[in-house]
């Protein structure tokens, strides 16, 4: 297997390549160099009928393909990811402006990864019995739900695609999917990835469009049953208004603005490493994160130095560069944004400690869209900049003075979706993580994830959690049968 970006990209409909309905195309956009270099499908409600048709065609005989056929074929997949992991890599990089290393370290390896975890998965998923003494037994049927919608954002591209798509068709459904408008490519890709892998037409359906355009046709659809969406909040109140009213099933992974908690006990290496990565990697777009860095008052001088002076050293440059430690932001209405929320923070009497600006690339990159990495400080816990996710590469630092005033600013925040911990005491590692309003909480560590564990975030950060179970249960329907003994 060959695997390259082409020019135009197709929708992936009853297992064939698709040209849109409408005939209409958006730009797709490598944001390192500026230049044009695909064309996705701006499909709509039309090609959204297509798809729902072929998956509901599909459905009868995926659902009832044994596990071990579904494993086999899901598996399949994941060895054609690895395969052509360097393709897959490029591709995402072009579209995104990640670093290539990044793309091949962690963003390919951990799409093939929630294939096989989720392959594996369906082979040891079971249900619960209740026994009511001798009077009774309940068992619990799980089945598919039938066809059911995934949409996804443009940060994680290929990895936060198939963290959805995988156990939705593990668990026997059928799928119509939208990848980001933005990031398109390594979706498209993985379209050629499964005709070869032997998927059966229409068990699953990517369909290429913009969020009003095609992904709020897939939530509108009747016949799509469930949506798991990832990605900003404003997009998932939206979707929530639609799907409520169809009491349609949702998974809503949505927006963070992370407390990373330090205090003064914490093992320092360890934690300035980490609190970098948490700070800057993948130039701040990942939702998990660590945005808003709180620092015990104690250390907060020492912590602020070297932090900046750590920083520095993260200069942007061409992702192709495998020394480049910063990339390009995904996108010029994206770069906009981000520069818009440092001038905001400014207007708020933040004071910029490092960054700030927009820097200009080099060679190929000229017209690139890249932000050097900001550090601000003076902001207090209420004011916009520390509020509203800005998603790029920027941090605020406040100090807190002891356990409850830390818990006071991690916990002003209408998101709660990550949070990290960095001490040496396990009392209160232990007592902390218990009262921080978030969903995943990491002590001493970030973004080590167990793909068995639950994942998802408290208040406007989503409703429901993925991963392991949690997201086979998601993608299934309990029915409780009840026998008079
Ligand atoms: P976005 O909400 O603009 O778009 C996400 C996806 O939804 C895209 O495919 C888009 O086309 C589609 N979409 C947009 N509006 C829609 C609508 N009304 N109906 C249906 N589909 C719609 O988000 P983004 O800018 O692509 O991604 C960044 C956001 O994602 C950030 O807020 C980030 O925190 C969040 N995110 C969350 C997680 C998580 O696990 N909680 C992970 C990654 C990113």
């Amino acid at each position: 297997m060959n695997l390259s970006a082409p020019s135009q990209i197709a929708n992936y409909i009853a297992g064939s390549m698709q040209a849109p309905l409408n005939g209409k195309y958006i730009d797709n956009v490598n944001p390192a160099t500026g230049e044009v270099y695909s064309q996705t499908p701006d499909s709509d409600i039309k090609d959204v009928e297509e798809a729902v048709g072929a998956a509901r065609a599909a459905f009868p005989i995926w659902s009832t393909t044994p596990v071990e056929d579904r494993f086999k074929i899901l598996n399949r997949i994941a060895e054609l990811i690895d395969e052509n992991l360097d393709a897959l890599a490029l591709a995402e990089t072009n579209d995104n402006g990640k670093p290539l290393w990044l793309s091949k370290r962690v963003d390919i390896p951990r799409a093939s990864s929630n294939f096989r975890f989720f392959a594996a998965g369906i082979m040891h998923f079971n249900t619960e019995s209740h026994n009511m003494e001798d009077k009774a037994i309940n068992y619990t049927l799980r089945k598919p739900i039938g066809v059911v919608g995934c949409i996804s954002p443009w940060n994680l591209p290929l990895y936060l695609f198939t963290w959805k798509i995988a156990p939705a068709l593990a668990a026997g459904n059928c799928v119509v999917s939208k990848p980001s408008e933005v990031t398109p490519m390594t979706a498209y890709l993985l379209s050629i990835i499964c005709q070869e892998a032997g998927l059966p037409p229409g068990v699953l359906n990517i369909l290429h469009g913009t969020g009003p355009g095609c992904g709020s046709a897939i939530v509108a659809h009747p016949d799509i049953k469930a949506i798991s969406f990832t990605g900003s909040t404003r997009a998932g109140r939206e979707i929530a208004s639609i799907a409520a009213p169809m009491f349609k099933k949702v998974s809503l992974e949505l927006g963070g603005k992370n407390p990373n908690i330090i205090f003064a006990d914490c093992d320092w290496d360890k934690m300035m490493r980490t609190t970098l990565q948490s700070s800057f990697s993948n130039q701040g777009q990942i939702c998990l994160c660590g945005s808003r860095v709180l620092v015990e008052e104690s250390i907060y001088e020492k912590f602020k130095e070297e932090f900046i002076a750590r920083a520095k050293k993260l200069t942007n440059g061409d992702p192709l560069d495998e020394h480049t430690k910063q990339g390009a932001v995904v996108s010029k209405l994206h770069f906009d944004k981000v520069l818009g929320c440092i001038e905001l923070a400014k207007q708020e009497g933040g004071k910029i400690l490092l960054g700030g600006k927009a820097v200009k690339g080099t060679g190929r990159c000229e017209n690139g869209l890249f932000i050097e990495p900001t550090i601000i400080e003076g902001l207090g816990p209420h004011c916009r900049s520390n509020m509203e996710e800005i998603f790029g590469p920027v941090v605020t630092l406040q100090s807190f003075s002891n356990e409850e005033e830390a818990l006071m600013l991690a916990n002003t925040s209408d998101y709660g979706l990550s949070a990290t911990i960095w001490t040496q005491d396990v009392s209160r590692a232990n007592r902390v993580a218990a009262q921080v309003h978030s969903g995943i909480i990491w002590v001493n560590c970030w973004l080590l994830r167990d793909l068995r564990t639950p994942f998802g975030g408290f208040k406007n950060s989503g409703v429901g959690r993925e991963g392991g179970w949690e997201a086979l249960r998601f993608f299934t329907e309990p029915k409780n049968v009840c026998i008079e003994l």
